[in-house]
């Protein structure tokens, strides 16, 4: 399979690259981001059994039809089998109203699944060098930990993550800077987007990111995606026959998202997609009033979901050929504030003795209004993170230990902090890495 620039709207031949390429530089030059130059689609065949088959087998399906040219089936098996680990059950408030739980992996957030399988892959296609790999990740709460914890002890891998000083909670913080190793933090004095420009700015200096074979495991990077349909599917064929899903998915940089319209690409039958953010919402914007307007994020109580310029925007639109028009039958956009969510969280509660995070709130909260919209619409809301990696909202809306802490994250709580500081500016982390990485 060849992988091609979203930039390079001429599909120039000269500009495109295999998979090992497109896994371990993420970017293209031109700025873009790679996508396969055939989108894959699974047949009739497979999903006229797909309801019986388990979520393992989905996953193998779906890796063989992005990557089985490239990745022989065997090596596929087992990086899918490494990565779900553990199951993505589906919960039912009520009729019509179900949440995907996606925080059952080991730290508690749906980036469990990218970020496990892109290590295996990226292993994978390196089992043969003998360089170390140094995996850079800009972080607003989940991706370093799910990045970090997927990576350790990875022979032949090194992980930097830079998350905003000062806003990220206290155990996500926790998970990013004490786990050691092969896994570095630094603290950058700036928002979550300087630590994204950061990273983009390495992978533009070409010159550095080659001798220092750097590559990125942001949501820029394609092999995150890919395993985030699995799920799609896998909740989808838990409905009833015929039944076709909303799917209402609380969005930052929009990964999330663009991998359940890779799902549908595959053939999945999808009534809608209701792309649920906090007040960072310049693509609801987008969806309403066709304007394109990226700006600074500002802090919710929603944190992974705080990103003013989502990275996978120009993705989620090579989908629609760039057609504003095509975009707004498929998705729809809706925001809401800190105090809506604070008392949803304490809705679903109150309703269903439900613990319900912040991220996923602002979903329920938009499944709500679609279904309310479109009476008799099936909702599947993501819920992207466990309550307990936000104690203090949840202890703030439910009261102290309403929610308990699983012992996977508790463990963190005794471990030391250590990290870096420095400044958002591109010369002293060029420095850090030329002192740092060899
Ligand atoms: C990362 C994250 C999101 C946003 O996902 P995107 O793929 O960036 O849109 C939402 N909720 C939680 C808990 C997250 O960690």
């Amino acid at each position: 399979m060849k992988y091609n620039s979203t930039n390079n709207s001429t599909n120039n031949p000269s500009h495109q690259v295999d998979l090992k390429e497109a896994i371990l530089r993420s970017l293209p030059p031109d700025n873009g981001l790679y996508m396969p130059d055939q989108l894959p689609t699974l047949g009739e065949d497979f999903w006229a059994i797909s309801r019986e088959l388990s979520f393992q087998e989905i996953g193998i399906a779906v890796a063989d039809a992005f990557f089985g040219e490239d990745v022989p089936l065997d090596a596929l098996k087992e990086i899918v089998d490494g990565t779900l680990a553990f199951d993505a059950p589906l919960v039912t408030l009520a009729p019509g109203d179900h949440i995907l739980e996606l925080f059952h992996g080991p730290t508690l957030a749906f980036k469990d699944f990218g970020a496990r399988f892109m290590a295996r892959l990226m292993a994978w296609l390196t089992r043969d060098e003998d360089r170390e790999l140094t995996v850079l990740v800009a972080t607003s709460g989940d991706t370093g930990g799910a990045v970090a914890s997927a990576f350790h002890n990875v022979p032949g891998t090194r992980v930097v993550i830079l998350y905003p000083k000062g806003k990220v909670s206290g155990l996500q913080e926790k998970q990013l800077t004490a786990i050691g190793g092969n896994i570095t933090a630094l603290e950058i004095e700036g928002t979550f987007d300087d630590c994204q420009a950061l990273v983009k700015k390495a992978f533009l200096e070409r010159e550095v990111a080659e001798r220092m074979n750097l590559t990125s495991a942001n949501s820029i990077n394609l092999s995150r995606l890919v395993p985030q349909t699995f799920y799609y599917i896998h909740s989808a064929r838990q409905l009833p026959e015929g039944v076709r899903p909303v799917f209402v998915v609380p969005s930052g940089n929009f990964g999330n998202l663009t991998a359940g319209l890779l799902a549908k690409k595959l053939g999945l039958p999808v009534e809608h997609f209701v792309a649920a953010t906090n007040r960072n919402d310049v693509v609801p914007e987008y969806l309403r009033n066709g304007k394109y307007e990226p700006r600074p994020s500002v802090a919710t109580i929603s944190n992974a979901m705080d990103v003013g310029s989502p990275s996978n925007f120009v993705r989620m639109s090579s989908l629609f050929e760039n057609s504003w028009d095509e975009m707004k039958l498929s998705i729809s956009g809706m925001s809401f504030s800190d105090e809506v969510t604070r008392a949803a969280v304490r809705e679903v509660n109150s309703l269903y003795d439900y613990q319900i995070d912040p991220h996923g709130a602002v979903g329920w909260l938009a499944a709500e209004k679609y279904r309310a919209l479109h009476p008799g619409s099936v909702t599947i809301t993501l819920e992207t993170a466990h309550p307990s990696k936000f104690p203090d909202i949840m202890d703030a809306e439910l009261g102290l230990g309403a929610v308990e802490i699983p012992e996977r994250l508790a463990v963190l709580a005794d471990k030391e902090k250590v990290a870096t500081t420095l400044s958002k500016e591109w010369e002293p982390f060029r420095d850090w890495l030329e002192a740092n990485i060899r």
